[in-house]
């Protein structure tokens, strides 16, 4: 299953969305938009947040908590940080009704699996998915419809997965303006820790080094920071709880990376430390070249 142009599938007849910050609040709004459930509920885990979203008017109805924005559903997202999930999966397994696709937006997707995976109830359809989509914004009033506009949703459905189920919630998806890949989690886990969670790594220790410079240095990162590091800024900004569960939940595959990276890093090291201006220019005319196919994947 590959890309396709966006289509409105058969609307589920009800969507439940268990976290409502950037992602889920995306979702609330593209499904209404694109008539993608007949009936949206949500909830979330604070009051303030669940007064919030019904103030908003962007679901149909909130849930007082998990259990009950589950019932009757047939199609349930949940779009909290993954260390919540175990805990969400025990209190809404004996809640789902048989036949619902039960889904999630994670970023990672191997202990997602193993946090929900045992808990499914039978007869429910477990689709891990991640869209690979976002931004440094979070909670309901980060959310917008064209989120996930021309961007990769990944399904890691397990072995022996129903494939019609699977392609009911690629529809869903590919109705969210989204393109969708079948992956195997593992494999997801381990091209995610390179793309994406390797890059937020970095861009939490570049600002963090520059926060530990004397006071004088610090006034001028701030103010000079339009020379490189103000992208960085902005991934670092992104939600410490999130990125906080996601290293604890990809643990061997970041590692992996990590190890790599820090060897790399070393040999440009010693090509700046020994004056090998050669070495330096080969491996920024090779990056030049991966940045001109991102900008050609249109993932720019
Ligand atoms: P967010 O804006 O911070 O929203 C998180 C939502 O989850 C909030 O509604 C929050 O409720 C709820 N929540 C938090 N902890 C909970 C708990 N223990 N039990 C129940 N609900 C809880 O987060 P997000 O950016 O939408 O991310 C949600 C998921 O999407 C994460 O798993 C992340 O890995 C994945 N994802 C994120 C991005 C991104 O760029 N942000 C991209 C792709 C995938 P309260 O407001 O009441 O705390």
């Amino acid at each position: 299953m590959t890309d396709a142009a966006p289509t409105t599938p058969p609307p589920f007849d009800c969507l439940a969305l268990i976290g409502v910050g950037l992602i889920g609040s995306s979702l609330a709004r593209i499904a209404r938009r694109a008539g993608l459930a007949k009936r949206i509920v949500a909830t979330a885990r604070s009051a303030e947040t669940r007064a919030k979203v019904a103030e908003m008017g962007i679901v149909d109805a909130v849930a007082p908590d998990a259990a009950a924005c589950v019932a009757g559903a047939d199609l349930v997202m949940v779009c909290t940080p993954v260390g919540a999930y175990a805990a969400i999966a025990a209190e809404i397994a004996p809640h789902l009704a048989p036949g619902a696709i039960l889904s999630d937006v994670g970023s990672v997707k191997q202990a997602v699996i193993r946090d929900i995976g045992p808990l499914v109830p039978d007869g429910v359809h477990f689709i891990p998915g991640h869209p690979v989509a976002g931004t440094e914004h979070s909670g309901p009033e980060a959310g917008f419809a064209e989120l996930f506009d021309g961007r990769w949703c990944i399904l890691t459905p397990p072995p022996g997965t129903d494939a019609g189920a699977v392609e009911r919630l690629a529809a869903f998806w590919r109705g969210c303006g989204s393109l969708v890949e079948e992956m195997d989690a593992g494999h997801h886990d381990r091209v995610l820790a390179i793309t994406s969670h390797l890059p937020h790594l970095i861009a939490y220790t570049i600002v963090g080094t520059a926060t530990d410079l004397e006071d004088s240095l610090e006034a001028e990162v701030v103010k000079f920071a339009a020379g490189g590091f103000r992208d960085f800024t902005r991934i670092a900004a992104s939600d410490p709880i999130m990125w906080r569960d996601v290293f604890l939940n990809n643990r061997e595959a970041v590692l992996e990376v990590l190890g790599r990276f820090s060897e790399d890093l070393s040999a440009l090291q010693r090509a700046i430390r020994w004056g090998e201006g050669d070495k330096l220019e080969e491996t920024f005319r090779r990056t030049r070249a991966i940045r001109r196919s991102v900008i050609e994947a249109k993932q720019a």
